[in-house]
């Protein structure tokens, strides 16, 4: 068994594309659970933010004090979070053309929403992640944010079409693209490994 089978992540629940996620962590052998409310965060080893509708979800994570408890948990124990899509226009520090709607604000990026233009509703494809090595990342983009500006301590994981869709800042993961969606399963497993990496001391 890996040392990340057992890991309990929760994938929160409130809108959006909540049991794909769930398969996929089913599948690498860690435990997933559904965030419907504060209390459900104390059980958990990492967060998923999924895709969906970002503007929706900010508004459930005010009103439902999720979001709120999301920051605690982030600022108490540095909850590894990791939002897909949504999730990273959720996380982000900026949300370019409507900065007030409602988000957490804890990546340091700056997100432009829906960049990819209309005609690029959605699209496979395949993203170099170097990290991941030879063998390029399968990749679903849905409405996905463009993230313009990232701040000094992110690092860019990968990059497609001239701007970064894969980033990390300390236990925080963000992908403009879904990876739930294709079979595929490395950034989530990337996930699981860093919590763990995260845990052991150095
Ligand atoms: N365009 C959506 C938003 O701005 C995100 C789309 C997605 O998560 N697939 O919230």
């Amino acid at each position: 068994m890996v040392a990340s089978a057992r890991l309990r992540i929760g994938v929160l629940a409130l809108q959006g594309d909540v049991d794909p996620h769930c398969a996929v962590l089913d599948r690498l052998g860690a435990l997933p659970s559904t965030i419907k409310s504060v209390g459900d965060l104390d059980r958990i080893d990492g967060l998923i933010l999924p895709g969906g509708e970002s503007t929706t979800i900010g508004l459930l994570l005010a009103k439902s004090g999720i979001g709120a408890a999301i920051r605690e948990h982030y600022r108490r124990r540095a909850l590894p979070l990791f939002g897909t899509c949504a999730g990273l226009i959720l996380l982000a520090k900026t949300i370019e053309e409507t900065p007030d709607q409602p988000h957490l604000g804890l990546l340091d990026v700056t997100v432009r929403r829906n960049a990819f233009g209309r005609q690029r509703d959605s699209c496979e494809t395949v993203v170099p992640v170097p990290l991941f090595g030879p063998e390029p990342l399968r990749a679903m983009f849905i409405r996905a944010p463009l993230i313009v500006g990232t701040g000094p301590n992110v690092e860019t994981l990968a990059r497609w079409r001239d701007h970064a869709v894969l980033v990390r800042e300390g236990s925080i993961l963000g992908s403009a693209f879904h990876p739930e969606l294709t079979n595929d399963e490395r950034v989530h497993r990337y996930f699981l490994d860093r919590i763990v990496t995260l845990r052991s001391p150095s």
